[in-house]
């Protein structure tokens, strides 16, 4: 079968690569239908060292299952699935909490003998606490929304609930990317009463705004918090989504929160520690979050993808097919596109 492999920075190819097939009696061998490229596969994108063997890519997809193993039960050949990012038992004691991203028998998608999603197929693990069976066909209009749950929707989500978003809330969201504006949705749909967005390019400021953003902060820095602050009474945010992971963003992020506010962190930290440390001691802000268990959220928001309520699929503006998914790296990497998704 054909699939995405890293060779290095800026080197992404498609190849040919042994079959994806089933191994454990735990697996289920899933047809990608759909595939996406993710903001945090351009961290390697920029900085990967040459690999001889590369790496295989990709987390989030939706497919076909076209056969399951002996102990598998919830899937079978035919359903229609979404996979979270990260795979999971569903039984473990944090899959019984709903925390399957920090799941003690689950792990990542394109490592060890595992596929990766930008691929033909995938050999997807302990497939009943993965896979979410989909009620709909393949070709519903609804699937661009249906695979932002396998991530960035769900990242957005997790990014709000840790950040305490609720009824009547201020909500800063810092960062644009397609995680920045599923914050947003996921802020509206939690009931935010003001919702800003932290970010400059006039396309995803647009969307930001349809997807019920309120005001928008383009300054930078310690501009940007003077101007967060000017915009919620002088004390900054209830609520802060941290969707970028860079140290800049983060010190803008924990710099708006107001005394007893939350910061809610889905951005991969691109630094050691947490800074603004005694700010944010002595205003006693809740700094929390980290990877999404998506697998939970899934539940929770497909009803409101499916009745048309949210959008989140909107953040693709770009259609690639596998074969033209190095193109697809650059144009996200070059801002070009806010979210590319891989059709099959
Ligand atoms: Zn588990």
């Amino acid at each position: 079968m054909r699939a995405t492999v890293m060779y290095g920075a800026g080197d992404v190819r498609i190849e040919s690569v042994p079959d994806a097939r089933l191994i454990e009696s735990t697996d289920a061998l899933v047809r990608v239908t759909r595939a996406c490229i993710c903001g945090s596969d351009l961290w390697p994108y920029n900085q990967m060292e040459h690999s001889e063997t590369g790496q295989r890519m990709g987390h989030e997809f939706i497919g076909v299952v076209e056969a399951v193993g002996t102990d598998v039960q919830t899937v079978k050949a035919g359903d229609m699935v979404v996979s979270p990012f990260l795979w999971s038992d569903g039984t473990c004691v944090f899959c019984q909490e709903g925390l399957q991203s920090e799941c003690l028998y689950g792990g990542r998608y394109g490592f060890d003998d595992v596929d990766g999603g930008q691929g033909e197929a995938v050999r997807v693990p302990q497939a009943d606490g993965t896979l979410v069976r989909l009620p709909v066909a393949a070709d519903d209009a609804l699937m661009p929304s249906l695979l932002t749950l396998s991530d960035v929707m769900g990242t957005g989500h997790h990014a709000a609930l840790a950040a305490k978003v609720g009824p009547g809330k201020t909500v800063a969201v810092v960062g644009d990317g397609a995680v920045g504006l599923c914050g947003v949705i996921a802020a509206r749909r939690l009931g935010a009463e003001q919702i800003i967005i932290l970010g400059r390019r006039p396309d995803r400021i647009a969307l930001a705004k349809e997807f019920g953003a309120t005001d928008v902060v383009s300054e930078r820095g310690e501009e940007a918090v003077e101007r967060v602050r000017e915009l919620t009474g002088g004390f900054g945010a209830h609520s802060v989504l941290e969707c970028v992971g860079y140290e800049e963003s983060t010190v803008t992020a924990l710099s708006i929160a107001r005394p007893g506010g939350a910061v809610g962190r889905v951005g991969l930290p691109q630094q050691e520690s947490i800074p603004t440390t005694l700010t944010t001691f002595f205003d006693n802000v809740t700094i929390a979050g980290g990877p999404a268990p998506a697998r939970a959220y899934i539940e929770q928001l497909l009803p409101d993808v499916l009745d048309g309520t949210i959008e989140p699929g909107r953040v693709f503006d770009r259609i690639v097919p596998l074969d033209e998914v190095p193109d697809g790296y650059r144009a996200m990497n070059d801002r070009e596109a806010i979210k590319v998704m891989i059709e099959l």
